[in-house]
């Protein structure tokens, strides 16, 4: 089986790094998969699951990110995102209280780009809490 690079690195860690044989990353218009040997692009992601199959292993790896960006060039695929969690490193007591503070922020009123951080910050919990396979939101 072929197999690509794929570095993923938050804003305070390297969360993978190793030869993979297939990628789905989160964009904005639903989910796309990247297989070996792909054309070279650059995609903007947003908060959801990043899903990795390393070579040599039968089941996807899962990390809920934060928004970020894909560079895919000569067989590398280099994915920044601000934060990166495995789902079952992910406290939902604190997912559960952020997104409640972003609510509460977006009942008040705001500056767009407040707005915006707000809006940021409820997606980055959902998908946290969607993430950890919490089903009640
Ligand atoms: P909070 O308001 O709870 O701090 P946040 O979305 O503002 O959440 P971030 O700035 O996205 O926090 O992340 C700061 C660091 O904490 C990152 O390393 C991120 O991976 C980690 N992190 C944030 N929320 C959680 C969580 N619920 N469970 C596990 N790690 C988390």
């Amino acid at each position: 089986m072929t197999s690509f690079y794929l570095k993923i690195v938050a804003s305070d860690h390297v969360f993978f790094s190793g030869r993979c044989e297939s990628l789905a990353v989160p964009a904005e218009d639903g989910e796309v998969g990247i297989l070996p040997h792909h054309e070279a692009m650059i995609l903007a992601t947003k908060e959801g699951e990043v899903r990795f199959r390393p070579v040599g292993e039968g089941n996807w790896r899962k990390a809920i990110t934060g928004r970020g960006i894909v560079q895919v060039a000569n067989n590398r695929i280099i994915i920044l995102v601000d934060t990166a969690e495995r789902p079952e490193d992910i406290d939902e007591a604190r997912a559960r209280e952020a997104l409640a503070r972003a609510k509460e922020q977006l009942r008040q009123k705001q500056s767009l780009r407040e707005f915006k951080m707000s809006q940021a910050s409820m997606a980055r919990a959902l998908s946290r809490l969607k993430g950890s396979h919490l089903k009640e939101l």
